[in-house]
């Protein structure tokens, strides 16, 4: 990219990521919650190592990504960066080993088939523990394209995510079903968190909220959102 282009580039992403910052002091304001409680986790997915590179240099500590082959290319291209990079997407368990070689927090942990690749990567790659979160769906059962594990299975998924060497639960992702009331969602999100917390005390973290929806995920108690369009742009229509 050209000097010019990058810095055009560079406070496009400024301007973005200021916005994103106001909007979560005000909804933590509004929550009643100190201006800096929640984390920000950026989500790159689509856009060039270049703009994780820019997005540092903003701040930005977390950054997500949901495809393996692209995150894996992206970390190993910031590794100088000292990011923390987080999973987010759907995980195959051939991939899983893989993925947790570069990942330090996986968020989309949906069934006990990935624990052992995961844990495995973990222990590859020598950072001790993989945090995993598990991801819980919000959708009707019978939803096309339901991500995330049915909410009946959700403490055995936990226990089983704690009970493996290797890993570290540290909480609850999930997305609000599309369509739908996301303060519904998150309510009921938040019932979840909670009973996972009273078995699992250390398991802190709800990653919850994007960019159309992270007042309400806030305002629900979300420790994490991951926010990509209001940061980066739109992205490319095919997916
Ligand atoms: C893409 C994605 C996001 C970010 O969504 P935006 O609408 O771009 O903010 C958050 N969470 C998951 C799981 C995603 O796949």
């Amino acid at each position: 990219m050209s000097t010019g282009a990058t810095e055009a580039r560079a406070a496009e992403l400024t301007t973005n990521l200021d916005a994103v910052r106001r909007r979560l002091a005000a909804a933590c304001r509004a929550a009643g919650r100190p201006a800096d409680d929640v984390e920000l986790v950026v989500v790159t997915k689509f856009f060039p190592a270049s703009d994780v590179r820019l997005l540092a240099g903003l701040g930005v500590t977390d950054v997500g990504e949901n495809r393996h082959q692209e995150a894996e290319a992206k970390a190993a291209e910031c590794a100088d960066l000292g990011l923390r990079w987080h999973f987010i997407g759907g995980l195959q368990s051939n991939k899983a080993a893989a993925v947790a070689a570069y990942a330090d927090v996986v968020e989309s942990v949906d069934r006990r088939k990935l624990l052992a690749g995961l844990a495995r990567g973990a222990v590859e790659r020598g950072a001790g523990e993989a945090t995993c979160l598990v991801q819980v769906s919000l959708d009707p059962p019978d939803a096309e394209g339901r991500s995330g594990c049915d909410p009946a299975e959700l403490d055995a998924l936990c226990a089983a995510v704690a009970e493996t060497d290797g890993l570290r639960l540290g909480g609850l992702m999930a997305v609000a079903p599309l369509g739908g009331d996301p303060a519904a969602a998150f309510a009921e999100l938040a019932s979840y968190a909670a009973q996972v917390r009273s078995s699992h005390p250390a398991a802190t973290v709800l990653s919850a909220g994007m960019s159309g929806d992270l007042e309400e995920a806030v305002a629900a108690g979300a420790t994490h959102v991951r926010v990509g369009r209001a940061v980066l742009g739109p992205r490319p229509t095919i997916q």
